[in-house]
């Protein structure tokens, strides 16, 4: 249910309060009215505070509106009142609106009526006013506690009003003081900003000095703006040094981090280089020692070949093959090591001479294992440097007919396409397809590191460095090399290189 409104009807005519009553009960519902028909119940009745809003007539016996109206808004300066009388002149009105009546009704035959509807009006508008002044306290609560400076100026560019963190932000008491700062150029904002279309906006980063000659990072929003037809423009003032600081601090670590890289980078090819030129030595010093233990294994058993007996025998065949094998990986990791070391000199080859050569090379190899080699001539010119094409081409053919099942005659198949785009040099993919053994997908990637072997030694004799020769080999000519293949279904290898465009 809702509380009643209560009313002080003042009026010393008793059939004016009864026609003023009767219209005030058939607009308000629940009323609650309270007769005054002397000073001393006024008194009471003001000093009790028990309504919301007074009727009252201007000529009483015992005073008069304009004094009741100023009794009432001493205490009571809200409440609204609304002078009803037949005795009152147009001064008596302005006067009494000074003093904050609502509303004047001059009493008449059809008036009663426009009590109600006065006093509801007057009832309604300090409503909002003090809706409206309650948000204004609420909303500078809030500007003053929010941590971003929210501040205004004029064309002219002279501070109309700012809150409490803007002050703080720059270290200033008062806006007066604020103003009499040079912390930025307002006026030639105001005009950067009459310049800008809608939404006639601008952010910046900017670098301010606070009272003290301290300086500070901020971000400034300007926004030009019409407040009740005067052109103003409204600013926000956020503290960004934590997170400069922040970005410098980024930018130095990552300069530092850039060096130190460096440095590492630096030691570390120094280190590899050591390392690589230790291990080219101590490979290159073993290789006579080795020829030396194989030489006298196979004169041993030459010479003694009616005297040893099987056992015998057998370890020397170790001896030799153990010492041949060291020495194929020697004379590979040799050749790995240069292909690293080596300056590359490219010039335009012939595919079909290179696999010439190869074939020739090979030749035993493929007779052994009674091999088809079929090539599809004629293959392109590309850009390579012929030893090292050799040995990619050497190592490639070698496996595609060394890993092959049991019983099967290894198939390989040579052939190479050409792709010109336009704009782009052109590249020549040479493709060896065999029907061998084929790899695994998960093995793709790892077969051409050195000492990768997928098989063991009884099966499929080798030392693991043939693809890595083969990558490295490619990659300084300037080319890629890959592998399509699934076990059981044969390997398609290739390598792809610079093409040489006709003249
Ligand atoms: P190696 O031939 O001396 O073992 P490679 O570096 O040439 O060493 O090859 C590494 C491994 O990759 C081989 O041991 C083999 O398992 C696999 N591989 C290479 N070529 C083929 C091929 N054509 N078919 C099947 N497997 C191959």
């Amino acid at each position: 249910m809702t509380s009643p409104l209560r009313i002080l009807l003042i009026d010393d005519n008793r059939s004016d309060r009864t026609l003023v009553l009767r219209e005030l009960e058939r607009e308000f519902d629940p009323l609650d009215v309270q007769e005054i028909t002397s000073s001393g119940e006024l008194n009471q009745a003001i000093a009790a505070g028990n309504f919301d809003a007074v009727v009252t007539d201007f000529q009483l016996r015992w005073s008069t509106g304009l004094d009741v109206l100023e009794m009432v808004k001493q205490r009571h300066p809200n409440c609204p009142v609304v002078m009803f009388t037949n005795t009152g002149t147009e001064e008596v009105a302005v006067e009494a609106m000074k003093l904050g009546l609502d509303d004047y009704i001059v009493k008449g035959p059809n008036r009663y009526i426009r009590v109600p509807i006065a006093l509801r009006m007057a009832i309604e508008r300090r409503e909002m006013q003090q809706r409206a002044a309650l948000l204004e306290i609420r909303l500078r609560g809030l500007l003053n506690r929010v941590k971003i400076g929210i501040f205004r100026f004029d064309a002219e560019g002279a501070l109309i009003e700012a809150n409490r963190a803007f002050l703080e932000l720059l270290g200033a008491q008062s806006l007066a003081q604020a103003s009499t700062m040079n912390w930025f150029d307002m006026r030639d904002c105001y005009r950067q900003l009459m310049h800008l279309p809608p939404p006639q906006q601008q952010e910046q980063e900017v670098n301010l000095q606070r009272s003290d000659g301290t300086e500070f990072w901020a971000l400034l929003t300007t926004t030009l703006n019409t407040v009740e037809e005067v052109t103003v423009v409204d600013g926000l003032l956020e503290d960004i040094s934590d997170r400069k600081q922040a970005e410098v601090d980024l930018q130095q670590l990552n300069t530092t981090l850039e060096i130190r890289v460096q440095e590492r980078t630096i030691e570390l090819q120094a280190a590899n280089q050591d390392l690589e030129e230790f291990a080219y030595s101590v490979s290159h010093d073993l290789q006579a020692p080795l020829r030396a233990i194989q030489g006298f294994a196979q004169i041993l058993l030459e010479d003694l070949s009616e005297t040893l007996d099987a056992s015998s025998s057998a370890t020397l065949q170790r001896i030799v093959a153990n010492a041949q094998h060291l020495n194929t990986l020697i004379t590979d990791l040799l050749t790995y090591s240069r292909l690293r070391r080596a300056e590359i000199h490219s010039e335009p080859v012939s595919l079909s001479s290179v696999l010439d050569n190869v074939m020739a090379q090979l030749n035993s190899d493929i007779q052994q294992q009674q091999a088809q080699v079929h090539i599809d001539e004629p293959l392109p010119i590309v850009q390579a440097n012929r030893l090292i094409l050799t040995q990619v081409l050497s190592n490639l053919l070698f496996n595609a007919v060394k890993f092959v099942a049991e019983g099967v005659q290894p198939q390989v198949r040579i052939w190479a396409e050409e792709r010109v785009e336009a704009g782009e040099p052109s590249t020549v993919r040479l493709y060896i397809e065999d029907n061998g053994i084929g790899i695994a997908l998960d093995r793709h990637e790892q077969i051409f590191s050195p000492f990768t072997r997928l098989h063991g030694e009884a099966d499929y004799p080798g030392t693991g460095i043939g693809l890595a020769i083969v990558r490295k080999g490619v990659e300084r000519m300037g080319g890629q090399v890959g592998v399509e293949s699934e076990p059981g279904q044969g390997s398609r290898f290739w390598v792809e290189l610079p093409g040489v465009r006709e003249p």
